[in-house]
């Protein structure tokens, strides 16, 4: 059930709303301004019903600093206004408001109007979701990686902590496609960003589809010796798949990975890290595929076999 903050200094205001609204969604109130910002920055609402004119605090004051405030700056605030109040309505709306109900409420129209907003509420979310999922994999895509990994590398640079970013592509690919046709070359893609994906379930972590049959991964924490440790293990988790592949290079289907870690200085800059990791998937294939080559930044790199 859909959680729902009402923010009235009235008390009878308050609980008649709830009256109205408590069949289909889960009502909370607060009868101060100072309270329901409180409530409302704990998260968990899907909607707003928020009076204008409060004691502690007007309405406008309350609806900016949700408005200002990542948590909730998404959540669709409703303003309670009476006629007399009706100048304000221009303002409310401007800020950022969805919509206002005057008083008195008119129940049906009060229901209809949240019952819209909740459900643009959901629609966006999920739209907002789905722009940064890969459809064929499930997992993040492009846009995801290029908004994520630049916020994780700035996170990375301010604390101090040693960033890892990991390519990997899926070897000789093409002729897998050629050989077992398309369809069976996007089941490989799937199979792989599952198998390797399970890997990265830290809330730190960043698994990405970059596109075709190449992955990104960003992850902090280690060094640049464990980091290839960690690789090693899932590019051999990818090879224990055992899925044919039947060409003269390999056996099964296997990807190649290059990768960096270092801990980075204010002034580094990202692109070019990057760079080296892909330098060092590009080594990984020259080497003879199914291989993991790391670098940290300098001097020292390892590679298999
Ligand atoms: P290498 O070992 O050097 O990476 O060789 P490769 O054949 O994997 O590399 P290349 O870049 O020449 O070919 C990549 C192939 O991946 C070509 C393309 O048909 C295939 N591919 C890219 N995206 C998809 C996809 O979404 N589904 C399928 N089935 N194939 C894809
Ligand atoms: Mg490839
Ligand atoms: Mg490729």
């Amino acid at each position: 059930m859909d959680r729902i903050l009402v923010i009235d200094d009235s008390a009878v205001q308050a609980e008649f709303l709830r009256s109205i609204l408590k069949d289909d969604y889960d009502v909370s109130i607060r009868n101060t301004a100072k309270e329901g910002l409180e409530a409302a920055k704990e998260g968990g609402y899907s909607l707003i019903l928020l009076d204008v004119i409060m004691p502690d605090m007007d309405g406008f004051t309350v609806l900016q600093e949700l408005k200002g405030t990542e948590l909730t700056k998404h959540v669709p605030i409703i303003l309670l206004t009476s006629l007399a109040e009706e100048q304000y309505e221009e303002r409310g709306l401007l800020l950022g408001a969805v919509d206002y109900v005057a008083k008195p409420f008119s129940p049906v129209i009060i229901k209809a109007r949240v019952n819209t907003h909740i459900n643009l509420y959901h629609y966006q979310a999920e739209f907002k979701q789905q722009a940064l999922v890969d459809d064929l994999t499930g997992v993040a895509n492009r846009r995801c990686y290029e908004g994520a990994s630049i916020a994780k590398w700035r996170e990375a640079v301010r604390f101090g902590l040693p960033f890892s970013v990991c390519m990997f592509d899926i070897d000789k690919f093409k002729l897998y496609n050629d050989t077992f046709g398309h369809p069976a070359g996007d089941k490989v893609i799937s199979a792989v960003a599952k198998t390797a994906g399970a890997y990265f379930q830290r809330s730190t972590d960043l698994f990405a589809r970059y596109g075709g049959e190449e992955f990104v991964a960003v992850f902090v924490g280690n060094d640049g010796r464990s980091a290839f440790e960690f690789l090693k293990t899932i590019r051999q988790a990818v090879e224990d798949l055992h899925i044919p592949h039947n060409s003269p290079v390999c056996e099964w289907v296997t990807i190649s990975v290059g990768g960096v870690s270092l801990v980075p200085k204010s002034g580094d800059d990202y692109g070019t890290f990057l760079k080296l990791a892909d330098t060092m998937l590009y080594d990984a294939k020259r080497l003879g595929r199914n291989r993991v080559v790391w670098s940290n930044g300098g001097k020292e790199q390892w590679m298999e076999k």
